[in-house]
């Protein structure tokens, strides 16, 4: 097995032929929807979220539209996703920040994402690059998983994993390496049992079983 460094632009460019549609799942049409999606994701699946959300975008259209309603009907309105009540807390402080710090509007900046109420360093990593503006490599549990496998990391943590990859991963694919981890995880590197014997990096990876 060859270095990670030499490794690294291999493994992206298999994966990115094999995933050519790794993309967000999440369904949204304009920034504040996609913040919202990616902020009822915690703790769920995408699929769950977009379950939710198309009704959901329909009531609530504008930042105001979240604090327009009693905390109980939000909570309600979101209560699929699990974690309603801490996430409705979380929508309604960060689109009031939004409303008097931001103007309405969803700030670009990782810095200024994660001073948002419930917006953690992956909800911010995902949505700055989503709006084009990626600063950062979003590690889900996904990426942890397959970094780990892949031997580009040896550490647990979800900050020192990104830091780690941040070395390795040049910076133009840092926006699409996640979605390339994340797809491949679901379908082919699967938690309880990885497919090594149909998976495009058997070569490239120190945990191969094949
Ligand atoms: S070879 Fe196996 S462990 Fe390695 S990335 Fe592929 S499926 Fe995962």
């Amino acid at each position: 097995m060859g270095p990670k460094r030499e490794r690294i632009v291999p493994i992206i460019e298999r994966l990115a032929a094999e995933h050519q549609d790794a993309t967000i799942a999440l369904r949204f049409r304009n920034d504040l929807e996609l913040l919202v999606s990616v902020m009822l994701s915690a703790q769920t699946t995408d699929v769950n979220v977009n379950r939710v959300t198309p009704s959901l975008f329909r009531k609530y259209r504008r930042p105001e539209d979240y604090l327009a309603v009693p905390v109980e009907e939000l909570e309600n309105d979101i209560r699929p996703t699990g974690f309603f009540r801490q996430k409705a807390r979380a929508l309604r402080g960060t689109t009031r920040m939004l409303i008097e710090e931001f103007d309405g509007r969803v700030p670009r900046k990782l810095e200024e994402l994660v001073r948002l109420p419930g917006v953690a360093r992956k909800t911010a990593n995902v949505v700055a690059s989503e709006l084009g503006h990626t600063q950062g490599i979003v590690v889900d549990t996904h990426v942890r998983r397959l970094s780990q496998r892949l031997g580009l990391t040896k550490q647990d943590d979800p900050v020192k994993i990104e830091r780690d990859l941040q070395k390795i991963v040049p910076r133009e694919y840092w926006g699409v390496f996640p979605h390339l981890l994340i797809w491949h995880g679901r379908r082919v590197c699967l938690a309880r049992r990885p497919r090594c014997e149909v998976c495009v990096l058997h070569d490239l990876c120190p945990s191969s079983r094949v």
